[in-house]
């Protein structure tokens, strides 16, 4: 896993001209049953990989913690909501609530989520492949195929499927 980690925002790099056409004749017009062929690939990907081999989004990259999310895991932990915020986030340059350090602080060693009961919508989201209306979040996948492996199979196997290769 390592070593596709490692090649991964290379093959992104190639890949980006590619796929930003590709997202822009989807955003034009989707394929018939886009959204559950959406969701088959998801779950294809997600029944072979191991996130817990991997667990590149918690080090590299951080959720957005909504006011909801604050609450509960500062419940979780037994803080203040407004002391948890001030151990563990800050404000990011459009005013969402962040980490503020990545690798992600309750990331433990072995790759398992210290708060995953109560962990973060945007964490139990990610990389969004099963979303509904995929292409409306074009942007984003095209950043995220460059960390998660799942999502960079599913946007080749997407291109494979939606236009014949
Ligand atoms: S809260 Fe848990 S799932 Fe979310 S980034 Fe941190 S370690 Fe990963
Ligand atoms: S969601 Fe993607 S980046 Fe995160 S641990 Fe799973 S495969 Fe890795």
């Amino acid at each position: 896993m390592q070593d596709f980690l490692d090649q991964l925002p290379t093959l992104a790099k190639d890949k980006h001209n590619e796929n930003k056409k590709f997202f822009s004749k989807l955003k034009k017009k989707q394929p018939k049953r886009f959204d559950i062929t959406m969701q088959q690939l998801h779950d294809e990907e997600f029944a072979e990989t191991d996130c817990l081999t991997c667990a590149n989004c918690c080090k590299t990259t951080g959720p957005l913690f909504t006011d909801k999310d604050i609450e509960r895991i500062a419940k979780y932990m037994k803080m203040k909501p407004y002391d948890f915020e001030q151990k563990y986030l800050r404000k990011d340059e459009e005013g969402d609530m962040v980490l503020q350090e990545t690798p992600c602080r309750f990331l433990a060693s072995d790759n398992y989520c210290l708060i995953y009961d109560v962990r973060p919508k945007a964490c139990r989201e990610y990389p969004h492949t099963d979303r509904k209306k995929f292409h409306q979040i074009a942007h984003l996948t095209m950043h995220n195929v460059a960390i998660c492996p799942a999502a960079f199979r599913i946007v080749e196997k997407m291109k494979m499927l939606f236009q014949g290769g």
